[in-house]
């Protein structure tokens, strides 16, 4: 499918602008803002419509919109500029690493595995935080030039578009997503590989093919099981983004990590450091002990063998989060592994177990970060909780040493920074060699944007973001005829002038979205004030199989119908990356209600301040290490208590701050306008946020710190955690 027509497409093509088709399956347009500019000035109405994907929007196109393209110079101009620029991207040297010396010989391909990736909509694999982080290293790989290739799951049916019904309710809807008009491609074998891959599974054999989805310089392969040779029931084992039932879900996460491993050898590829985002990837280190094993090593070696080259991340602060299995399960798929292998069944499962876990279960956490020899959490202060929550696997270790390092997450500049914020600052500076000087030198020029300008930018951007909400609004009017309470609560009356502040999240108890909603009498002053309205605009979806978060949605939902705030708080459907840019751009203030100690890191704060936008948020995560006083605002002062005093003393905390700081200070602006006390805020988090939590820092990080011990080891660590506890 996918290929004939891609090769369709090219057949189509005018000769002077054939290469239209190798730009729109690469993804790097995604983050080039000249990339994108080719496709939409190709033909407006049709990149609009097809969700800014210019694979299906060259499949539409009429023909004869493609001859006078080829034939306008501007058009060929611009085609030119670009292809030139994609040239010279593709063919890049390493020099650029972020523009410090990260170790010259450093050449070591890193396998990259995750069970989501958030790249662009065009390719709805990915359900939140963990999967835009992942789709965010690959970017930022492919601008450093880091040789990785990363390794995932194509769900046909992605995750799920949201619908709220008329009560409240989040209605699913799953849409078969069409290969043909996804960036994808069949992977391109080496002479005499592939294409299927076979993965046992229990009592028989389960076959994938591989797809291949090209992100800049690096490729990201994506296995699917929706192919004739399997059994009708194990074909949909991939269409879709964490099924709920236990025994499904230890099936797709057997075929991620050993149809991953077995993917990159058909492909020859040789890695030198396999990377495991979360345990979702866990079985990707099995796979590996198998081959070790299977080559006569004995298990312990064998064990010491996989660590040496793997590199683990955890992303949950809470046990809660992990993959936990029975041993009557692991038992049904893991006993063809020991069995075959001749290991000791008490010893394998062990490797799962740690002191406080519930007899006879499996925890993949505790065996992946028995199985890596590196291991990290995603913010200074989730270390600090992952080490105590692992501590149980370290015995005799004090906290501090617990080899779990704290690599605070980053986002990808040029995907979540609105490229009018970058083109005010590229006035001020020019000559910027890399993307890491970029990163770094830029911002600190925040202070010579002339107040106006900036403002001007950001009410653009608001504007944009009102727009697309209320487009969004209308199309459910037109299209499938909600209520006109619905379109109210769509954000129909969202006012460009009025503060407006996002809470735009997954919905998950522990982020709290109730809490600016727990007093209705405090709240509904702050928004309906005539001369100083606020604004409030959720999101968020809901686990298909949480009762309790869709119960909370439904909450939030009816705060947003509730005639007394008088159209002031909105509900957003189908919360996702599109949306989120929009937001992340064009919102005043960015707030985020955890619960403490249980946000592992959060990246929408950072895509927030990047842009300007203002944090109001509790000190959790990433907000703890870059909250300075001045860029932005802490709910903090919790003095202790059980949950219900901490929702008390936050909530309070968090009305007050509206109250007497944040919404006075917003209004108060000159006589054209302009809140510059306001805007000394915004760049202080623009300059303070840039330099510092970028994808470009976080994967020096990775590189510096967990990818070159792995790659160097005469640098390497010693954790006996092995030999102590079960040889
Ligand atoms: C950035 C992003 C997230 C992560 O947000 P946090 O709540 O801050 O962890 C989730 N979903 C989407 C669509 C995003 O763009």
């Amino acid at each position: 499918m996918g290929f004939q027509e891609g090769q369709e497409i090219i057949d189509l093509l005018p000769k002077r602008i054939e290469r239209l088709a190798e730009l729109a399956n690469n993804l790097w347009w995604s983050w080039d803002e000249d990339g994108r500019q080719v496709f939409r000035s190709l033909d407006y109405e049709l990149w609009r419509a097809s969700g800014h994907n210019p694979v299906k929007q060259l499949r539409d196109i009429d023909p004869a919109k493609l001859d006078v393209a080829a034939k306008d110079p501007a058009f060929i101009e611009l085609y030119d500029s670009v292809i030139s620029k994609f040239d010279s991207y593709m063919s890049r040297q390493k020099k650029d690493w972020c523009g410090k010396q990260v170790p010259n010989d450093f050449d070591g391909q890193v396998a990259y595995f995750s069970a989501e990736y958030a790249i662009h909509n065009s390719l709805p694999i990915y359900a939140g935080g963990l999967g835009v982080l992942a789709g965010d290293i690959c970017k930022q790989s492919s601008d450093i030039g880091l040789p990785l290739v990363a390794v995932g799951f194509m769900y046909p049916q992605g995750y799920f578009h949201q619908h709220i019904s008329a009560e409240g309710w989040q209605e699913e809807v799953y849409q078969q997503l069409d290969f043909s008009e996804a960036p994808i491609s069949p992977c391109a074998w080496p002479q005499g590989c592939g294409p299927l891959i076979a993965v046992p599974l229990a009592d028989r054999q389960i076959f994938l093919q591989v797809w291949q989805v090209r992100v800049g310089r690096v490729n990201l392969y994506l296995l699917d099981t929706n192919i004739s040779d399997n059994r009708q029931e194990d074909r949909g084992l991939s269409a879709r983004l964490y099924t709920a039932d236990q025994e499904e879900r230890l099936r797709q996460l057997i075929v991620l990590g050993v149809g991953g491993v077995r993917a990159l050898r058909e492909l020859r590829i040789k890695p030198m450091v396999w990377h495991a985002n979360e345990d979702h990837t866990a079985f990707m280190m099995l796979e590996r002990l198998r081959e070790e094993c299977a080559k006569g090593t004995p298990l312990k070696e064998a064990v010491e063998k996989v660590r040496q080259k793997t590199v683990f991340t955890t992303h949950t602060p809470v046990a809660a989060g992990q993959h936990i299995f029975p041993y009557q399960l692991m038992d049904r798929y893991s006993r063809n592994f020991w069995e075959s292998l001749g290991i000791d069944r008490e010893i394998f499962l062990k490797l799962g177990d740690y002191s406080g876990l519930d007899a006879e279960k499996f925890s993949l956490t505790a065996f992946s970060l028995r199985l890596a020899g590196q291991a990290n959490a995603v913010s200074k202060l989730h270390g600090s909780v992952a080490r105590k929550m692992w501590s149980g696997l370290y015995p005799g270790k004090p906290i501090e040493e617990i080899p779990i390092l704290s690599i605070t997450n980053g986002v990808h500049s040029p995907s979540w920074r609105a490229a009018e914020i970058s083109k005010l600052f590229e006035k001020q500076i020019e000559n910027v060699a890399s993307p890491g000087e970029y990163e770094e030198l830029f911002w600190k020029y925040a202070n010579d944007i002339p107040d106006d300008q900036f403002w001007a930018v950001h009410q653009l951007m608001k504007n944009r973001l009102i727009r697309a909400i209320q487009d969004r609004a209308q199309l459910r009017l037109v299209r499938d005829g909600v209520s006109t309470q619905q379109v109210l609560a769509m954000g129909a009356l969202l006012d460009p002038y009025a503060l407006t502040i996002a809470f735009t999240r997954r919905f998950a108890q522990y982020k709290r979205p109730y809490l600016i909603l727990s007093d209705s009498e405090r709240l509904k002053k702050i928004v309906t004030d005539p001369l100083r309205p606020v604004q409030i605009i959720f999101g968020g979806k809901s686990h298909p199989a949480d009762y309790a978060s869709k119960e909370l949605l439904k909450f939030v939902y009816n705060a947003a119908l509730d005639r007394r705030f008088q159209g002031r708080i909105a509900f957003v459907e189908d919360y996702d990356m599109n949306l989120a840019r929009d937001l992340v751009r064009g919102v005043d203030v960015w707030l985020n209600t955890p619960r403490r100690l249980q946000e592992a890191c959060g990246t929408s704060g950072m895509k927030a301040s990047m842009n300007g936008v203002v944090n109001l948020s509790v000190r959790d995560g990433w907000w703890d290490e870059a909250y300075n006083g001045l860029n932005g605002w802490a709910i903090d002062g919790f003095k202790g208590g059980n949950p219900e005093d901490e929702d008390k003393s936050d909530a309070d905390t968090l009305y007050n701050l509206l109250e007497n700081e944040i919404v006075p200070l917003y209004y108060e602006h000159d006589r054209k306008g302009i809140p510059h006390h306001w805007i000394q805020v915004a760049k202080e988090a623009i300059k303070t946020i840039n330099p510092v939590f970028n994808a470009c820092r976080m994967m020096k990080e990775y590189v510096e710190r967990m990818y070159t011990p792995v790659v160097f080891p005469e640098s390497t660590y010693s954790n006996p955690l092995i030999e102590k506890e079960h040889f």
